[in-house]
């Protein structure tokens, strides 16, 4: 088994002297929490005064190495969870036995828990189409539930400073942010400081919970080729997958 090293001082929780419960280890030098349940870490994480939570692909830790200003707000991020197959296999080679945390599960349970605790919601991202149908259907499958403030994510450069000063403003305790990475990780990370609520990026999960896109079935979750669906889904994205052969080659390569 690897050595685990704690790390609550680079978090710097506010009012707890304790360290999380969760263990800080890293994946081709990018940090990732190994954790048997990230919801309960997320909800420590809100108890301790809220902070950033990011969702780990290896896709993203090959971006993380080549982009230094994701790499450094995946650093500063206060609970990284492991979203994609490739992280889980990359830990088990390390002796972390984890199970993987789809982020857009993780997002899903918060949004569950917000509305039974009356957590005030933000949600910023995503096509306006998407948007108008995300907030429709969440009103529906989730009447309780309290959105504060929702913004879609194709705004005129000028608006966005006058966006987040309302967003700031409208004191949040969970904020769901669908801006594709690497931008929605630096978003996050430059608004975050000093506002209490929990801040993650949710990818294309918007457009999914909208019903506009799928995501891949259950079997191919099981045999680890949800890349696959994505992929046939967005041909386009071939590209950016050339990642994952890169991020294997490179664990295998560091023994
Ligand atoms: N998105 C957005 N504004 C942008 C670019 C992307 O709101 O300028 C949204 C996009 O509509 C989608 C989400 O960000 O809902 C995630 O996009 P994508 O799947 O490309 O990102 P990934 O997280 O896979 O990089």
């Amino acid at each position: 088994m690897a050595s685990m090293a704690t790390d609550a001082s680079r978090t710097g929780f506010r009012g707890s002297a304790e360290p999380p419960s969760w263990t800080v280890t890293s994946v081709l030098g990018v940090q990732v929490a190994v954790s048997s349940n990230v919801f309960a870490a997320a909800l420590e994480l809100k108890q301790r005064g809220g902070g950033q939570i990011v969702t780990l692909n290896a896709e993203m830790t090959m971006a993380a190495r080549a982009n230094p200003e994701l790499g450094a707000a995946i650093a500063q991020a206060d609970l990284v969870i492991p979203d994609g197959a490739g992280v889980v296999w990359a830990l088990g080679r390390q002796g972390f036995r984890v199970r993987r945390s789809p982020g857009i599960e993780l997002a899903r349970q918060l949004l569950v828990y917000a509305a039974a605790h009356r957590w005030r919601v933000a949600l910023v991202g995503a096509s306006p189409a998407v948007m108008e149908r995300l907030v429709e259907r969440l009103q529906a499958e989730i009447p309780a539930l309290d959105l504060a403030f929702t913004i879609h994510g194709y705004q005129d450069p000028e608006q966005w400073p006058g966006i987040e000063q309302q967003l700031l403003e409208a004191h949040p305790d969970l904020v769901l942010v669908a801006l594709g990475v690497p931008r929605q990780e630096t978003w996050i990370q430059r608004l975050h400081p000093g506002q209490p609520g929990l801040w993650m990026g949710v990818g294309g999960s918007f457009d999914v919970w909208s019903g506009t896109k799928q995501r891949a079935p259950e079997w191919m979750g099981r045999l680890q080729i949800e890349w696959l669906y994505r992929l046939i889904q967005e041909p386009s994205r071939w590209r950016r997958m050339l990642a994952l052969p890169a991020f294997a080659w490179e664990v295998l390569r560091r023994g």
